[in-house]
């Protein structure tokens, strides 16, 4: 008898059966209990998917709505020059978590490189995940990231140093859009799920004629604020006098500044 390397068994997540995957197969189906599984370096997970109800059309449409909301800089839908779009499933790490009073908690992880770790913050309902299917291959990414890395990455963030009560690789359906604005190229991801947008990096509005704005207002009330406290040097009937000019000048101040906020909302 020869020391023969021990074959790695491969148990099924759902009934335990024994699993017998083909050369280089990572995607399962269990033949006792059709689950889907994928096999990871270290175990076998669940392998779910979630099903899309955005086409390519109401895909763009929720991306417009983005580009002509409240994050992004005003008309970006009239002045971004689309690019290509493409579709594929993207694979997730999804960890479900208990916290002590037996609350169930989940994170996810990217399961393969993505310059949009937005992905990371997508909601994934348990009753939207779905036994993974066959026919999804052609569309869907292999994961790159084992499922240990992802743990270490996940024990990163706030509160979860715990091991998961349960892993599983998910797919998630989504639109990649180029396009271009002010010379540079930009990438926004749209949950062929939920129609949310995803975006990293994106032209934003900006802030710095906000935060004049903002600053503007501070030195304004701090001087008229001012006055009181100095007609209080002269006694009782300075402070009343100091007072009644403070809120004579701070309601067209307030008024003015108002005024100067919405300019600046209208035009950025
Ligand atoms: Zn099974």
């Amino acid at each position: 008898m020869s020391d023969a390397q021990p074959t790695t068994k491969f148990q099924c997540t759902q009934c335990g059966g024994e699993l017998k995957p083909d050369q280089g197969q990572l995607f399962l189906t269990c033949p006792f209990c059709g689950s889907t599984v994928y096999l990871d370096k270290s175990k076998v997970v669940f392998h779910w998917y979630v099903a899309p109800t955005l086409d390519e059309a109401k895909a763009r449409g929720a991306l417009a709505r983005w580009m002509s909301g409240n994050e992004t800089v005003k008309d970006l839908d009239k002045k971004a020059r689309l690019g290509g779009v493409s579709f594929r499933y993207f694979p997730l790490w999804y960890f479900k978590h208990k916290d002590a009073g037996g609350r169930e908690r989940i994170t996810l992880q990217p399961a393969a490189a993505t310059s949009v770790t937005e992905v990371a913050h997508l909601q994934l309902p348990p009753g939207d995940l779905r036994k993974y299917e066959d026919r999804l291959d052609n569309d869907s990414e292999p994961p790159s990231v084992p499922l240990d890395a992802a743990l270490e990455w996940a024990r990163r963030g706030p509160a979860v140093k715990e091991t998961p009560a349960e892993s599983a690789l998910v797919h998630v359906p989504l639109y990649t859009f180029k396009y271009e604005f002010s010379g540079e190229t930009y990438t926004a991801l749209v949950d062929a799920a939920s129609g949310k947008v995803l975006a990293n990096i994106y032209p934003e509005k900006a802030e710095a004629p906000y935060q004049l704005v903002g600053g503007l207002a501070a030195a304004i009330f701090l001087g008229l604020a001012a006055i009181p406290v100095a007609g209080a040097f002269f006694g009782d009937d300075g402070a009343m006098i100091g007072f009644a000019v403070c809120s004579a000048l701070g309601i067209p101040a307030g008024l003015g500044l108002m005024a100067l906020a919405a300019y600046v909302s209208q035009k950025v």
